[in-house]
This record gives C-alpha cells, sequence and structure tokens, in this order.
C-alpha cells in the first residue's frame, strides 16, 4: 500500500489525519510542529507522540521527505538540484546566494502547459503538477535550507495553473504553525492567468510577479500564446483594482529580445500601459536555448533600455544573470534527464 505523505499537509488536513487514525485534534499541532520547526526524518522522531500513536501513524503515513537526485555547481555559487517526483519526470530548483540573502526558485509543475517560445520548460510539454508537498520539498530537501532567506516561484511550470497546490504550500510557508515566514520573503510569477491572479491576491499576502516581455497584443501572441485568451489588458486592469498595502509589492518581468522588444517604441508603450501602477520591471537577459532565432542585446543597449524607463519614472532594474555555465535555461537539465529514461 502507498503511504499518504505527511510533510506538505496543512494543518487542517492534519487535523483530518488525526481524526481518521483516532487521535485527539490537538496532535495536529504537535504533528505540524515535527515537520515544520524540527528538522527531523522520521515519524518515529516525534517523540512527543506515543510510541502506540507513532506506530498508528506509521501504518498508513510517512514523512515524505526525500534528496534530490543530482547537483550541478555554477562558478558563480548558484547550484542547480535535479528532482524525481510524479514517478520519473524530472524537476529542477535552484539554489542562488547573493551576499546575504540566498534565494531558492522553485518548480511548480514537471513541464508546462504555456508553450511561451522562448522557453525549454515550455518547449518539454506538460507532464503533470506537483503536490504542496512535492512543491515544500524542494525546500525542505535542499542541502542549503537553513542559508534560505527568500523564496521565488519561478522554477519550472506556471504556479496559477497548480493554484490549489501553490496557495496550500504558501499557506504552510507563512503560517505561524508552518514555517512562519514573512510573505514579503516569497514572490509567485505568473504568466498573466485571470482567474489564477485574482485568487492569489484574494488568498495570499505574497508578492506577484507577472511575465511582461512585451507590451503589444500581437507581439506578445508570438511569444506568449496565453496573450490570446488572457491579455495584459486584463491583467493590469485587476492590478490596477486591487488595493495592494504598503508591503505587498508587483513586479513584471521583460526578458529583452535584440530588435524585437528593445526598441524606443516599447519603452513609450511600456510607460503608458504602467502609468498608475506602482510597480517595478525586472530586465532579465535572455539566454538562448537549442534552436532560438533569438538573441540578446549587448550590456550597452540593455542599460540604455533600462535608463530610459527609469527616466519615464517606472523603476526598472537589470537582473544579474546568475548560473550560466550550468545551464541556466530553465528546463533543460529535466529536459536531458527525461530524454535519457
Ligand atoms: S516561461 Fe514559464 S510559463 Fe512560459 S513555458 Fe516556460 S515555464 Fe511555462
Amino acid at each position: 500500500m502507498q503511504k499518504e505523505k505527511l510533510f506538505g499537509k496543512t494543518l487542517n488536513e492534519l487535523i483530518a489525519v488525526t481524526k481518521r487514525v483516532g487521535l485527539p485534534g490537538f496532535a495536529a499541532k504537535q504533528i505540524a510542529d515535527w515537520l515544520y520547526k524540527k528538522e527531523i526524518s522520521s515519524i518515529e522522531e516525534m517523540t512527543n507522540l506515543s510510541k502506540k500513536t507513532r506506530e498508528v501513524l506509521s501504518v498508513g503515513y510517512e514523512l515524505g521527505l526525500y534528496p534530490p537526485e543530482r547537483t550541478s555547481e555554477s562558478s558563480d555559487g548558484t547550484k542547480k538540484y535535479l528532482y524525481n517526483v510524479l514517478k520519473n519526470k524530472y524537476i529542477e530548483t535552484a539554489y542562488i546566494p547573493d551576499n546575504d540573502r540566498a534565494t531558492i526558485c522553485v518548480s511548480s509543475q514537471a513541464g508546462c502547459k504555456m508553450g511561451c517560445i522562448f522557453c525549454m520548460t515550455g518547449k518539454q510539454g506538460f507532464q503533470g503538477n506537483l503536490t504542496s508537498n512535492e512543491i515544500l520539498n524542494q525546500f525542505r530537501s535542499l542541502p542549503e535550507f537553513s542559508n534560505l532567506t527568500n523564496m521565488v516561484f519561478m522554477g519550472m511550470g506556471e504556479p496559477l495553473d497548480n493554484i490549489t497546490e501553490v496557495l496550500k504550500s504558501l499557506e504552510i510557508l507563512t503560517s505561524e504553525w508552518g514555517y512562519g515566514w514573512s510573505p514579503t520573503r516569497i514572490t509567485v510569477s505568473t504568466v498573466g492567468l485571470i482567474t489564477g491572479i485574482k485568487e492569489f491576491l484574494e488568498k495570499s499576502r505574497c508578492h506577484l510577479a507577472v511575465s511582461l516581455h512585451s507590451p503589444f497584443d500581437e507581439e506578445r501572441r508570438k511569444l506568449m500564446p496565453i496573450q490570446r485568451t488572457n491579455t495584459v489588458t486584463e491583467v493590469l486592469d485587476i492590478i490596477r483594482n486591487f488595493d495592494f498595502n504598503n508591503q505587498r509589492r508587483v513586479s513584471f518581468e521583460y526578458i529583452l529580445f535584440k530588435g524585437m522588444n528593445d526598441t524606443p517604441h516599447h519603452i513609450k508603450e511600456l510607460a503608458r500601459i504602467l502609468n498608475g501602477i506602482r510597480c517595478r520591471i525586472n530586465i532579465i537577459r535572455f539566454h538562448p536555448i537549442p534552436g532560438s532565432p533569438y538573441f540578446s542585446p549587448d550590456e550597452e543597449a540593455t542599460i540604455k533600455f533600462r535608463d530610459a524607463l527609469n527616466n519615464k519614472g517606472i523603476l526598472t532594474t537589470i537582473r544579474a544573470s546568475r548560473g550560466v555555465d550550468i545551464q541556466a535555461a530553465c528546463g533543460l537539465l529535466s529536459t536531458l534527464e527525461q530524454n535519457r529514461l
């Protein structure tokens, strides 16, 4: 019999577990403590539960933590971890140390349905949604777990296409009975799924990042098929009408493609569509994937583009490229692994 995994369950789900196995309700809080506040590796180590209770729990449940299968390390300290999920599917997790910050970039799906043409994961197609156990295992089983200061959902997959499990993992990360992280340490990125954004804004307090890449409908459709059904105009309307408090941030990711979305025309239109939204733009350098017809502009052009947006009053930064020498193109490692099977 396949045992259910306790790690990745919310407090309410743990209460249901205690009921199922005939334990008092308060045992759920004790189990949550062991799962999310102490670094145990088996149910046997939950020593404030009686031996009998641990035995009863172990019949149908296991802890559910597992290590990555492979690691690659960049000369800049960035590491990539390969995890086996959903019975021999592969996902990647990145660890990005940067002075006093250490960020984990987690995957939320194996593969992806969104088909963005500049993305290796998009080319892989969709293999499945990760459970909150599989999302949070990337965090907890990371060898650098205790150094982590920030988390971004910018790995493989579209987080808001797996919103139930993503929200569950956010609840565990930010609840007082869970990891107790401030929601401002976590950013969830999306291509702009309308219903997902609404639900995410209502049910969590974490930062939102929207992948923009072009302010023009036609051009964005070519880069990101999602624009056909979920337009940026609709996304911006939701954001404009949502009451972001001072703590919560919205940012727009903008991969710069040479000769395509880096013109003065784009700067003007970005300033127009983002008018009235308190936000920032993160410019991302493009790292070509195999067979890609796109290139990154040179450093000077990238800086010029950033400065022009700043001059228009939009806070704009260039994201430092990290881990380029270990196949920074997200999805490449897992695609290679999948092809070996
Ligand atoms: S960029 Fe993100 S949403 Fe687009 S295909 Fe890649 S993983 Fe999916």
